[in-house]
């Protein structure tokens, strides 16, 4: 049986004093939230030890965006797993497309990463999807298939979320068509081990488009950037119909 997971991902938005104000009006609107879905927090590491502590016995799972490869050493401006479980961290978002385009990730360096999160009993939100350029040149498919498979070199798939990010619809409001996502994460499926791996949709995910992405079979939840740094919008998605 397939989970729903509905995370967010705040990037490099949110001070401590803001984290709190969202917990503040978000917490009270998953009273109404039913039960199997999971929704998870990604943020940034300073608001981590505050989010856990203001969560109140919350629903919420608290999630980081990135870990680094090694237990611990001479890697500035990294952090380990070991530093994340201690703060009561759940998940991590690994290979973001904005990690690859700006820091120089590699499908090498991704699966370093998955590695450790999942040696550290982190279960890893591992990012892939092609940029505009490659979609017009219909290297899409291609393109994933090689992300799949060399992100997921001895990787545990039963402690993996995967989620499909067309480049071209990461903060742009141009979100890819539902139809569109729930074939090419049928086909992303079609590669893993295990069919049970939950597999998202993200990409300018709004209110006014959750109900229709969550309604196509293979789409398994929605990882979101924008819309969940205001609580009424990530509440409306989080609640989908
Ligand atoms: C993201 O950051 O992973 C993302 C999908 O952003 P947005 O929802 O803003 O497009």
């Amino acid at each position: 049986m397939r989970k729903i997971v509905l995370a967010g991902n705040w990037k490099m938005f949110k001070t401590q004093a803001e984290s709190e104000d969202f917990l503040k009006g978000f917490l009270p609107t998953l009273e109404d939230t039913p039960f199997g879905r999971e929704v998870i927090l990604c943020v940034p590491f300073t608001d981590l030890n505050v989010i856990s502590r203001n969560l109140h016995g919350s629903r919420i799972q608290l999630g980081a965006q990135n870990v680094h490869w090694a237990d611990n050493g001479a890697y500035t401006g990294e952090i380990s797993g070991e530093m994340l479980t201690e703060v009561g961290v759940r998940y991590v978002i690994i290979g973001h497309s904005e990690r690859r385009q700006y820091f120089g990730e590699t499908d090498e360096t991704v699966n370093l990463r998955l590695r450790a999160a999942q040696r550290h009993g982190l279960t890893p939100i591992l990012c892939v999807g092609e940029t505009k350029q490659q979609r017009d040149a219909g290297e899409a498919e291609a393109l994933i298939s090689k992300q799949i498979k060399e992100d997921l070199v001895d990787i545990d798939q039963s402690n993996l979320i995967i989620a499909y990010e067309p480049i071209w619809a990461i903060g742009t409001g141009d979100t890819c068509e539902a139809k569109e996502a729930n074939h090419i994460i049928g086909n992303i499926r079609s590669q893993l081990t295990n069919p049970d791996v939950p597999i998202q949709y993200g990409g300018s995910v709004k209110p006014n488009n959750i109900d229709e992405i969550m309604a196509q079979p293979e789409i398994d939840g929605v990882l979101v950037g924008g819309a969940s740094l205001e609580p009424e919008s990530f509440a409306r998605i989080v609640n989908y119909q």
